[in-house]
């Protein structure tokens, strides 16, 4: 079994103060360096996936890749359905053979949200499949979901604990002070409150947002309990920002199999990175 759950990848994590991460991936080509790296480095892996992703790259597509990779490098890992918000296309995708999703409810009422996870950690959990779910709202944007920053909402302590009581997931992302996308001003994270919801909730918490969070910010973060950290949007730009250097330099390429190579190591320097943030190399 090389594609897992994440639940005991988390919960080794947590009892080990690091966080495991969970890179955005799109394509052939990001499945190949994550996986490439993260078995370099010893280090647990989580590919995640929007519902945007999936749909670009189709969801078989995606599990049989990161599988034929997993066993090529002999390293199991979670495939995770980032930011997944209709019940008909998780249940989709666990029987395409996905077993870590997040049901992101968080734009809704809590009652409408607490009914929607529980029903779908009901669903997930017949299946070994854990689950993440969010409280509260962070800013920025993932996929077509645009949380103005003014109105974004940290998560409720008190709250919380109940909200991971009566739901049964097995992971909370929570909001305090992320943003997702890249920061225009460094962040000011609210880590009392993460501390405060570290100390009644059980259950392994996770930051969303870490792209272009100060190394300080992400260790202070896992610190205070947080052990898993989502990071997409700096990989995007590494990716793309080598692919557009490499064809100002060589204008007539046409070939995947040059050009693709400076996108894929530019994006391997920020895994690399992470993975020093994050405290888990070696912890495979
Ligand atoms: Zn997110």
């Amino acid at each position: 079994m090389y594609v897992i759950s994440t639940k005991a990848m988390l919960q080794k994590a947590q009892r080990e103060g690091y966080a495991v991460p969970a890179f955005n991936i799109h394509n052939l080509e990001t499945l190949q360096v994550v996986v490439e790296t993260a078995a370099e480095l010893r280090s647990p892996l989580i590919v995640a996936g929007t519902p945007g992703t999936f749909s670009y790259a189709g969801s078989r597509n995606i599990v049989a890749i990161a599988g034929a990779l997993a066993s090529q490098f002999n390293q199991p890992l979670a495939i995770h359905l980032d930011h997944h918000e209709k019940t008909t296309d998780i249940e989709t995708k666990v029987l395409a053979g996905v077993r870590s999703v997040m049901i992101d409810g968080s734009h809704l009422p809590f009652e409408e949200n607490v009914a929607l996870v529980k029903s779908v950690v009901d669903y997930c959990h017949r299946y070994d499949v854990s689950v993440e779910a969010e409280l509260g709202r962070l800013g920025g944007q993932e996929d077509d979901l645009v949380v103005e920053g003014k109105d974004a909402l940290y998560t409720n302590p008190q709250q919380a604990r109940e909200f991971v009581e009566r739901t049964g997931i097995d992971s909370l992302a929570v909001a305090i002070g992320t943003a997702h996308g890249l920061y225009t001003a460094e962040p000011k994270l609210d880590f009392e409150r993460l501390t405060e919801i570290r100390s009644i909730v059980e259950v392994p918490l996770v930051l969303h947002g870490a792209s272009g969070l100060p190394t300080h910010d992400i260790r202070q973060a896992i610190s205070r309990g947080v052990c898993k950290v989502n990071v997409a949007t700096e990989l995007k730009i590494a990716f793309s920002d080598a692919l557009k250097a490499y064809f100002l330099a060589h204008p007539d390429a046409s070939d995947p199999r040059h050009y693709m190579v400076p996108a894929k190591a530019a994006m391997k320097e920020v895994l690399k990175k992470v993975i020093a943030d994050c405290g888990c190399e070696g912890k495979l």
